[in-house]
């Protein structure tokens, strides 16, 4: 008999628990490692990783920080937090003072502990983030999606948060807003955040908003909910998608003044499980969140390299029939590939998880199915994430290339073959059902 157990394993498991598979992001990510180490060819489309390196003045403040050893503040280093309320301040124009900002081992486990410390429904709209929505389920809190259209670029409407509260006006609940959007890159304009920030004060929900890909917004015009609703908005962000740190994790929240017993409970939980964040990696972030004229200019490169990448794929995309508007930023596609229903049917495909089961079986596409993002089974949307391709290279060569003007496809097939390849394969694919 193994330790910890008298009959079969998982029955001592805690059932919040049992059956959840390893988070779906990172499970393909695994699976095209392995895929690669026998010998296949892999299109990388499946874990949303930058593929730009950490710019060279952030890499060199961690080289220069490497001997810092001692444990730090469980909120964080006191000029991380005052870079991160000054970072705020210049780029949303919203005031948090560095008492409002915390510092995590990545948005992710601060999403968690939030959801631990806070005793009320979560909100998001389908299609959200594969690991939202688990995340409430092993702390046992309800989850809520919510009906978006893909017309609508897949938003959530006023209307539909507001049809969710009216009923149970009091009832306490976390609603994430996640712009440019995981798994779309479609984002809200102003006047949509402002309809959305009135729904939330009339109920006063907390909002989360993951504001992770603010800085890939290709045309640089993210703008924060907190704007509009500060009082009820925690600011969700850190150096995982702008800066290619995803691998650092760091990551941190600003809270209104008026949620610190919320802050305080997450440190408390905090303090007990992972102390604080690597010292030298905190120490570097200063550095990040102060920004610059270097860290400007490869946020412009980034944004240039994405956005050129993007426009190519939804116009091949479009070519093969399949509608999709163009994202506002971030690196996702997130099709419908309704329009050959009928001819994968015939091939035995009815799910998005048998299509992209199928797509990697016989094109090396590594993609993720509708339904790790809480889209119904039937239907044939997919994610694909375009960030197969050596960021350093293209960031090089997108310095000089063709200034004021969009990168073209000369470009892209040079420094961003795999992601242009990738969606030609998937035509060429479907074109052959
Ligand atoms: N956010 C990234 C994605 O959606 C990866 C990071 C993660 O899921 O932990 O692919």
């Amino acid at each position: 008999m193994d330790p910890g157990t008298s009959k079969s394993p998982d029955v001592h498991l805690n059932l919040n628990v049992r059956g959840l598979g390893v988070s779906a992001t990172l499970g393909i990510n695994e699976r095209s490692n392995t895929l690669l180490s026998q010998g296949h060819q892999v299109y990388r489309l499946g874990l949303g990783q930058s593929p730009f390196p950490v710019p060279q003045v952030v890499e060199s403040a961690l080289q220069q920080n490497a001997w810092q050893k001692d444990y730090l503040p469980v909120m964080g280093l006191s000029e991380l937090r005052q870079a991160v309320s000054d970072y705020l301040g210049r780029n949303e124009g919203v005031a948090f003072t560095p008492d409002n900002v915390m510092v995590g081992p990545g948005s992710k486990e601060l999403m968690f502990i939030l959801q631990l410390v806070y005793y009320g429904d979560l909100v998001i709209p389908t299609p959200s983030w594969v690991s939202y929505a688990p995340q409430a389920r092993i702390v046992g809190r309800q989850v809520h999606w919510l009906p978006t259209r893909a017309d609508n670029g897949w938003k959530l409407t006023p209307e539909a948060l507001d049809q969710l509260c009216r009923p149970d006006p009091s009832r306490p609940r976390l609603v994430i807003l996640n712009y440019p959007a995981n798994p779309h890159g479609y984002s809200y304009s102003g006047d949509e955040l402002q309809a959305l920030a009135e729904v939330a004060r009339r109920y006063r929900l907390i909002l989360l908003s993951d504001e992770i890909y603010g800085e890939l917004d290709f045309q640089a015009t993210h703008q924060s909910i907190a704007r509009y609703y500060p009082e009820g908005t925690i600011v969700s962000t850190g150096l995982s998608k702008w800066c290619g740190a995803g691998g650092w994790r760091l990551g941190v929240f600003a809270f209104p003044s008026g949620l610190h017993w919320l802050r305080d409970a997450m440190a408390t939980v905090a303090s007990e499980t992972y102390t604080s964040v690597a010292a030298p990696i905190q120490h570097a972030a200063v550095r990040a969140f102060r920004g610059g004229v270097e860290l400007e200019q490869y946020l412009v490169c980034s944004r240039r390299i994405l956005h050129a990448l993007a426009d190519f794929q939804v116009r091949t995309l479009r070519d093969a029939d399949i509608e999709l508007d163009m994202p506002e930023g971030a690196f996702y596609l997130f099709p419908d590939l309704q329009p050959y229903r009928n001819a994968l049917q015939n091939r035995g495909i009815h799910t998005n998880v048998q299509l992209c089961e199928a797509l990697l079986e016989e094109t090396g596409l590594a993609t993720l199915p509708g339904q790790a993002f809480g889209r119904p089974e039937q239907e044939l949307t997919l994610r694909m994430a375009y960030v197969d391709f050596d960021g350093a290279r293209a960031l090089a060569a997108a310095d000089n290339y063709m200034p004021e003007t969009p990168l073209d496809e000369t470009f892209l097939r040079t420094y961003c073959l795999n992601c242009v390849t990738a969606t030609e394969r998937m035509v060429d694919w479907l074109r052959a059902l």
